[in-house]
């Protein structure tokens, strides 16, 4: 696409990149049919294309408006388009820099500021998120069915085994996992353990950064990324392996920490080994196929036999991984039913879900449509956002796939 920058943007950093991936796009408009904001509002400027061009008027230097930023407000940032996009467009990387341009030229209101800041901190501090939803679990049995269903009942982790192995990872904890499903971490590291690795936390890393992040206080992300790698560093020094991600939403965020932070001369090479490190959960069972293999199933503890699998959007189209989970399950003895549209995005999207809430809503009703079709008796996912966002609209249970995979695995025959 022909482009010419405003002089603001001219020479620098973020202007190169945007004007590199502006001129990738060669307005096919084949990404239309798979993005999920396209499919439910069928506005060319709720889709890829039309959000590109509205980022192009604004980088060539016409002044953006609170309708601009409504239309890169309903962005998913679920990278379904860059999966489509037979031009290679990076959509996610010139997204990020047109928002953050137009919140800086468009603003807030109060309320809307204070809202966003709110999650921010709820959301991004764990012993805050922690005491608020045990209060909130402490009286859902007196709220109303539609305040129940958003917040999940408390749940137990069963033991962590202690460190033992001299082959050793480390687990991102996660802010809002470990208190609405602290069970995911536990079952990884036992899954973990039997194949001889044991996984630790580091205790000063914290928040990936991605909630600041996707809501355009970017600083606040890259101090959470700066935190988080001086947290791992040494621990990779003494021999980690790997920094292991049990939320894809965390994960696609760390592995960019490298791109991120490459101007940062202080943190720009160490940013760029943490992200070579890190891995989502399934890429390091997959690494183990075979010590897998080994491990006897207990048919018995199976949970259920036919499971739907929804992989999340920052796994398949941010992270590029596919199939990897299905072919652990399938392994396992799992039967997974067929899904129709995988690569829509179920609405989670992080913070979405509560500032989009009728897209989101509209958006997970025909995910679950589409998982329970083929009349699973259990839905897996791989990312706590969409598990959360499934669990609050269905009776059936979501959980996260390593959690089954831990239930049926003993120790090596
Ligand atoms: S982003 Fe890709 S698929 Fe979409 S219009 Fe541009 S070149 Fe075509
Ligand atoms: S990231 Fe998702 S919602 Fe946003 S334009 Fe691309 S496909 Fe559409």
């Amino acid at each position: 696409m022909q482009t010419t920058l405003a002089e603001a943007f001219r020479n620098t950093p973020e202007g190169e990149v945007a004007e590199r991936i502006l001129r990738s796009c060669v307005h096919c408009g084949f990404c239309l049919a798979t993005c999920p904001t396209y499919q439910v509002l069928g506005n060319e400027l709720d889709s890829p294309r039309g959000r590109i061009y509205l980022m192009k008027q604004v980088l060539e230097g016409a002044t953006p408006t609170a309708k601009t930023q409504l239309h890169l407000d309903r962005c998913l940032t679920c990278r379904n388009c860059e999966t489509t996009c037979p031009s290679g467009v990076e959509y996610g990387k010139l997204l990020d820099i047109g928002r953050h341009i137009v919140e800086k030229k468009v603003g807030r209101g109060i309320t809307e500021s204070a809202a966003r800041a709110a999650l921010k901190t709820g959301l991004g501090t764990p012993p805050l998120f922690n005491t608020a939803l045990k209060l909130g679990q402490r009286v859902r049995g007196l709220m109303p069915g539609f305040l129940q269903a958003r917040i999940p009942a408390a749940e137990t982790a069963g033991d962590r085994p202690a460190p033992r192995h001299a082959r050793r990872m480390l687990v991102l904890e996660g802010c809002v996992q470990p208190a609405l499903k602290p069970n995911i971490n536990a079952a990884t590291a036992r899954v973990l353990d039997r194949l001889g690795i044991s996984l630790s936390a580091a205790p000063e890393a914290g928040c990936c950064g991605a909630l600041a992040h996707h809501l355009n206080d970017i600083d606040a992300g890259l101090a959470s990324a700066r935190r988080n790698i001086d947290a791992w560093l040494p621990h990779l020094d003494a021999g980690a392996e790997a920094i292991v991600m049990t939320a894809s939403g965390c994960g696609v965020m760390v592995k960019d920490y490298g791109w991120l932070l490459r101007h940062d001369p202080a943190y720009a090479e160490k940013a760029a080994r943490v992200s070579a490190a890190t891995k989502d959960v399934s890429e390091i069972l997959l690494a183990e196929r075979g010590a897998l293999a080994r491990l006897k199933p207990h048919a018995p503890r199976l949970p259920a036999k036919r499971i739907a699998y929804h992989p999340p959007c920052t796994l398949q189209h941010g992270q590029k991984l596919t199939g990897g989970v299905e072919a652990l399950l399938a392994d396992a003895g799992f039967e997974l039913v067929p899904v129709a549209e995988k690569h829509l995005c179920c609405g989670a999207a992080g913070t979405y879900s509560i500032l989009q809430p009728d897209i989101a809503g509209q958006l997970k009703t025909r995910k679950l449509d589409n998982l329970t079709a083929g009349a699973p008796e259990l839905i897996v996912t791989a990312n706590i956002g969409c598990l959360t966002h499934l669990q609050s609209g269905t009776a059936l249970p979501v959980k996260h796939w390593v959690e089954l995979l831990d239930a049926i695995l003993e120790a090596p025959m």
